[in-house]
């Protein structure tokens, strides 16, 4: 039996790449999938493909830095259906630089965005899954949360902590509840995030990496692995996954 059919899942970052693949897969196997982003217009195409292939879905416009928007992301998902079964605390942005180049701003909104925004995202539905004694945490960290790359030192800063923040969730959680805590580490995947990188040496040495060069995830590749873990049943905690392109060393 699926142990997807019927969860109520949040998923944050839907409007595009790794975050709309999970949701059309949740969606196609039974999940009511909560659609969360800045891009309005995104959600609802997404809704639409969703409801016509016989999925269930609705969207809320939410800016993750923002507490009270993410707090109104849970109370919504729970004024239309009932309960909080998974989160995933997928939106994240990826402005590569050099330190010395002090983009400052960067480093902020990857913070806000990388970090807090998993934070909130946690706050938001914690209360409600500690009173059912049940619900299951899912954070997008990275390849880049294991390996310190350069141009990605603050970007890389977020995402090992984006996994710290999920294992001590999930120390502090598990074994007192059935509240489950999982970490996704996807290496690299085909999509819009590098659309933020400002850096002309970082983008340089993107677009020379040649034809023998890195060949990128889909970015189902993880929307399985994502599947993988909320289709355990509760007795089943998945800790971690890391998933590469074969060609990634
Ligand atoms: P995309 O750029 O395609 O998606 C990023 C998503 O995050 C978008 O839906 C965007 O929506 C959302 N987002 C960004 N800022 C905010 C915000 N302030 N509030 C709400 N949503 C926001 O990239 P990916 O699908 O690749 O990225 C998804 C996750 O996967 C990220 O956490 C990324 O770090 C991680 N990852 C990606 C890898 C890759 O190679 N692609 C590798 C390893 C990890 P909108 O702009 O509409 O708000």
């Amino acid at each position: 039996m699926s142990h997807i059919n019927g969860k109520v899942v949040i998923i944050t970052g839907a409007s595009s790449g790794i975050g709309e693949s999970t949701a059309k897969k949740l969606a196609g196997d039974g999940a009511k999938v909560v659609l969360a982003a800045r891009r309005e217009d995104r959600l609802e195409e997404l809704k639409k493909e969703i409801t016509n292939n016989g999925g269930e879905a609705i969207i809320q416009k939410t800016d993750v830095t923002s507490r009270e928007q993410m707090q109104a992301l849970a109370d919504k998902t729970i004024e239309e259906y009932g309960q909080i079964d998974v989160i995933i605390n997928n939106a994240g942005l990826m402005p590569l630089s050099f330190l010395n180049k002090l983009k400052i701003d960067e480093w902020d909104k990857m913070v806000d965005v990388n970090i807090k925004g998993v934070l909130y995202g946690i706050a938001g539905v914690l209360p409600h899954m500690e009173e059912r004694k049940s619900g299951h945490i899912i954070n997008v960290s990275s390849v880049a949360g294991h390996e310190i790359m350069p141009a990605g030192a603050v970007y890389c800063g977020t995402k090992f902590a984006v996994r710290a923040i999920t294992e001590g969730l999930r120390k502090e959680m598990s074994p007192s509840t059935n509240i489950r805590a999982t970490i996704i580490s996807p290496g690299a995947v085909a999509t819009e995030l590098t659309n933020t990188i400002t850096d002309e040496d970082v983008q340089e040495k993107l677009n020379n990496r040649g034809p023998k060069g890195l060949d990128p995830l889909d970015p189902e590749a993880i929307a399985d692995a994502i599947y993988y873990a909320v289709g355990q049943p509760d007795s089943v905690s998945i800790n971690e996954v890391l998933v590469r392109p074969t060609s990634q060393g």
